[in-house]
């Protein structure tokens, strides 16, 4: 990240017990000296700090991945689950990271009841014979236990979390890979999809930029490939296309900073859902706007981490969701925003967290 420099107000620490400011401490004052990437405050407010070390309600984790490197390191994650409350988990094969599809299969199967297997999109052979091959390795994977497609993942080059071939250049609404959507809705497997990234990527890394401790590090250059809002457009229309295929956009769309524009496309289309994972801090350093959000689209949205398998990467969220809590940091979200709790109402806690999910994937309890 390039240097800048974090305005902090500290006149008390510059004020020396009332002593004459002098030209030396004006210039090693910590306000000029502290850089924005290590800037790590500590909250000194007398305010509730609750810990949840449970969910309240049992938990379907519709977003997370083959983080688990061995048998031992699976069956630790499980211990975790039953700690937490997760019921089951989606291990979304398609992603940065992965083995081919029969291994995660193999290597999950001892907890069939724990983990629930996404797979990809076989972008192989784009010829017509070959989109209907990949027709039929869906049908097999899905027979093999897949029960949805994802993550597919589009910055603007297309699909480059496909396996075992990146989709450079095919994008959600490519009219060839109509048919794989038509695939899905026939044997019922949602299709998940992480469209761009937050909106402050694409804007100017400068000192006016709101997420810059993040943007710095995963700013989007959108030059010669679809920008931002043209990745919008290509999810929209995918969804309107194929109105009987359920689309799950990952991480609120990456559209926290827009919640009305995503509020209006979940009225417009009724096959489109959206996850929360890996956007707490995204969306609580604004908790009333997201809470009100949250609460009228309480039938749309699914719980998600996509972000390890420690228990306290699961408690953040469950603070986040279920607390009153104001104020507090998450180190490793890496903002230099405070963040606050929801406090949603157990209604809609109980379908995000597991109903909503359960209802698209309807065979399971
Ligand atoms: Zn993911």
């Amino acid at each position: 990240m390039k240097k800048f420099y974090f305005s902090v107000i500290c006149v008390a620490l510059l004020a020396s017990c009332g002593a004459p400011q002098s030209e030396e401490s004006a210039v090693t004052s910590p306000v000029d000296t502290i850089l924005l990437q290590d800037f790590h405050p500590q909250v000194v407010n007398n305010i509730p700090e609750t810990f949840v070390e449970r969910a309240k309600f049992p938990i379907i984790d519709m977003h997370s991945h083959d983080y688990a490197s061995s048998d031992e390191e699976i069956a630790e994650w499980v211990k975790v689950m039953d700690a937490v409350g997760v019921e089951h988990t989606a291990v979304m094969h398609c992603s940065w990271i992965g083995r081919p599809f029969e291994e995660v299969v193999a290597a999950y199967a001892p907890y069939k009841e724990r983990f629930r297997l996404w797979c990809c999109f076989d972008y192989s052979d784009m010829s017509e014979a070959g989109i209907q091959h990949a027709c039929e390795t869906l049908a097999r994977y899905h027979e093999m236990g897949a029960v949805g497609v994802g993550e597919l993942g589009d910055k603007g080059e297309g699909d480059l979390y496909a396996r075992p071939v990146e989709g450079k250049d095919i994008h959600i609404d490519d009219p060839r890979i109509r048919p794989l959507l038509a695939k899905c809705a026939e044997l019922k497997m949602p299709v998940s999809i992480h469209i761009a990234e937050p909106y402050w990527m694409y804007l100017p890394m400068d000192a006016s930029n709101d997420g810059l401790p993040n943007a710095g590090v995963w700013h989007v250059d959108s030059t010669g490939c679809l920008g931002y809002w043209g990745l919008v457009q290509s999810f929209e229309n995918a969804v309107r296309e194929n109105p009987n295929t359920i689309f799950i956009a990952c991480h609120y769309l990456n559209m926290n900073h827009d919640l009305p524009q995503l509020g209006a496309m979940l009225d417009k289309y009724p096959n489109m859902y959206i996850d929360i994972a890996a956007r707490v801090a995204e969306s609580a350093h604004t908790p009333r706007a997201t809470r009100e959000f949250l609460i009228k689209y309480q039938d749309r949205v699914l719980f998600g981490t996509d972000n390890g398998m420690e228990a306290s990467m699961y408690q953040n969220i469950f603070r986040v969701l279920e607390t009153n809590d104001e104020h507090f940091y998450v180190p490793e979200y890496n903002y230099h925003w405070a963040l606050s709790g929801f406090n949603l109402p157990d209604k809609v806690l109980k379908k995000i967290y597991h109903d909503n999910a359960a209802r698209i994937l309807k065979e399971y309890k």
